[in-house]
Formats: structure tokens, C-alpha cells, sequence
């Protein structure tokens, strides 16, 4: 997608607990061209535009004085890097959040390119790698499967920090709709 400043968003959980430490504002990114099977969000997989976001748009949905961090998911947050950037920039930045990402790229594969190299330096836990169904994780930890790495890229977080054990939440907006999310184990 050209860099227009905005973000294909697919949708926002405003506050989860269940979404990496603490309460998080959850952004899932729109477009992600991986197709692993077994994936838990299918809907995010294609590139037409959802809703389009600044930063800003997205960090004020956080809901309250309680939320620790944001979560980027997806979807794949790596097919807008600049946009990511910028994102994670101003979560840092401006707003003193936490971040972490999930993405389908490898670690090795984010390095190979220049913006999204520099996303990393805005990152305290990255989980990384494509969804394999075979490989499913099975404890608590944050993550679809087990080839996936956590790699905590600042000292803000440790590993018993990543560890869900409700694992799931059902959050119903107030228009009605229902959304489902966490990990299914
Ligand atoms: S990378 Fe994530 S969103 Fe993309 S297909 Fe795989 S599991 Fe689904």
C-alpha cells in the first residue's frame, strides 16, 4: 500500500488482558500474504482497505490511564513498515507504552530490510515466524506455535510476562458486536 501516514487497520481491542503484559490497547493490521493454514484471522488476510488510521487515531482508542502497552498483531504489521514505525514511535514515544508485535516474518527476514530494521529498536517483545498448526503451543505462553520465538528486545519484560493463563476473552462493544481473543492452545 502507498505511504499515505495511514494504517489498513482490520480492527482494535480498545483494553485486553489477554493480548501480552498487563492491559493493552490490541491493533490488528489489515493484509497479510503468509495464508498459513490453520491461521486463527483470516478476514485480516486481504489488502482492500478496511479502516484507515493515524497513529494518533489509534494510540487515542486506548482505553484509560490503566493501559500499559499496545499490542500490534495482524494480519501482518511488517507489510506497512513505515506506517509501523511510526506507530510504534509515538507508543513509545509520546504516549510511554510498551510495545510488542506479532508478526509472520522471521527475525532474519525483518533485518533484511532497511525500514523494517528500524522498527526494532521500538520493540521491547517481538513474537516472530509463521503460524505452523502442527506446532501448536501448548502451555501458556503467548505465541500460536512452538517454532515461533519470543525475543524480547529490551529489558522491560521477561518471560513469566508472556504467559496467559486465561487465554482467552469475549469482549462485546457496545454496538453489539463480539469479538474473541487470545489463544486457543
Ligand atoms: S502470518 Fe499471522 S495473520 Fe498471516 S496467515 Fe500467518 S497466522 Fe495468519
Amino acid at each position: 500500500m502507498e505511504d499515505t501516514g495511514l494504517i489498513n487497520v482490520h480492527s482494535i481491542i480498545p483494553s485486553s488482558r489477554v493480548n501480552g503484559p498487563g492491559t493493552r490497547l490490541v491493533v490488528f493490521f489489515q493484509g497479510c500474504r503468509f495464508d498459513c493454514p490453520g491461521c486463527f484471522n483470516p478476514d485480516t488476510h486481504t489488502f482492500e482497505k478496511n479502516k484507515l488510521l493515524s497513529p494518533d487515531d489509534i494510540l487515542s482508542k486506548g482505553s484509560g490511564e490503566d493501559i500499559e502497552g499496545i499490542t500490534v498483531s495482524g494480519g501482518e504489521p511488517f507489510e506497512q513498515p513505515g506506517e509501523l514505525l511510526r506507530l510504534l514511535k509515538a507508543a513509545r514515544e509520546v504516549h510511554s507504552l510498551s510495545t510488542m508485535v506479532y508478526t509472520g516474518n522471521t527475525y532474519e527476514e525483518i533485518l533484511s530490510d532497511s525500514v523494517k530494521y528500524q522498527c526494532l529498536a521500538y520493540i521491547d517483545v517481538l513474537i516472530e515466524g509463521r503460524f505452523m498448526q502442527g506446532k501448536k503451543e501448548q502451555t501458556a505462553l503467548a505465541r500460536g506455535s512452538v517454532n515461533q520465538r519470543i525475543m524480547l528486545l529490551t529489558g522491560r519484560y521477561d518471560f513469566s510476562d508472556l504467559e496467559m493463563p486465561g487465554k482467552g476473552e469475549i469482549i462485546i462493544s457496545p454496538d453489539g458486536t463480539v469479538t474473541r481473543t487470545g489463544f486457543r492452545g
